[in-house]
């Protein structure tokens, strides 16, 4: 599960931080936690692009979640790789919405001349899914707009999805 933080919401948005959790609709475990936080001005030097609209949604967030600007941020290019070698070979990667998070990580990694660690098949969207199981609720732990409690709590929604849909096969 992917889940990005950015300053647009463009295709090609200035992306703030990138969180992600590895977990196994399978075994409907989670696994390995991913969380850097972008340097703004590689973002934008990469060419990605801030829009006022965003930067005054920011504004008006928590405290909690706005401490991402006063953190340790990295490279973009830099977590790219980083987030490349954490990335397992043919995994799925989903996104909140089918042109959000991972469209806005691969323009990145274009803009950076680098190949998206994940195929083209392999984009799988969770917003979708929750759409139709608009019973089952989220529950949400730690701090909204913060990249990795997102992806942790989406893929936690996602397992207990998949759960409920497994129990109805059964049946
Ligand atoms: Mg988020």
């Amino acid at each position: 599960m992917l889940d990005i933080e950015t300053l647009g919401i463009s295709s090609n948005a200035a992306i703030i931080s990138i969180g992600a959790v590895k977990f196994n609709l399978g075994t409907f475990t989670i696994g390995d936690e991913f969380y850097q936080i972008a340097d703004l001005k590689s973002s934008m030097d990469l060419g990605l692009e801030v829009d006022a609209e965003t930067i005054l949604w920011w504004m008006g967030q928590s405290e909690e979640a706005k401490a991402i600007f006063k953190g340790n941020s990295l490279d973009i290019t830099a977590i790219l790789y980083v987030f490349s070698d954490w990335l397992s070979v043919n995994s799925i990667v989903w996104g909140n919405g089918a042109v959000f998070d991972n469209v806005i990580l691969s323009n990145a990694y274009k803009k950076a001349n680098m190949t998206r660690p994940w195929g083209y098949k392999n984009d799988y969207c969770y917003r979708t899914i929750r759409s139709l199981y608009p019973e089952i609720e989220m529950k949400e732990i730690g701090v909204h707009h913060n990249a990795l409690d997102d992806a942790r709590n989406q893929a936690n929604h996602l397992i207990e999805i998949f759960k409920v849909i497994a129990e109805k096969e059964l049946k």
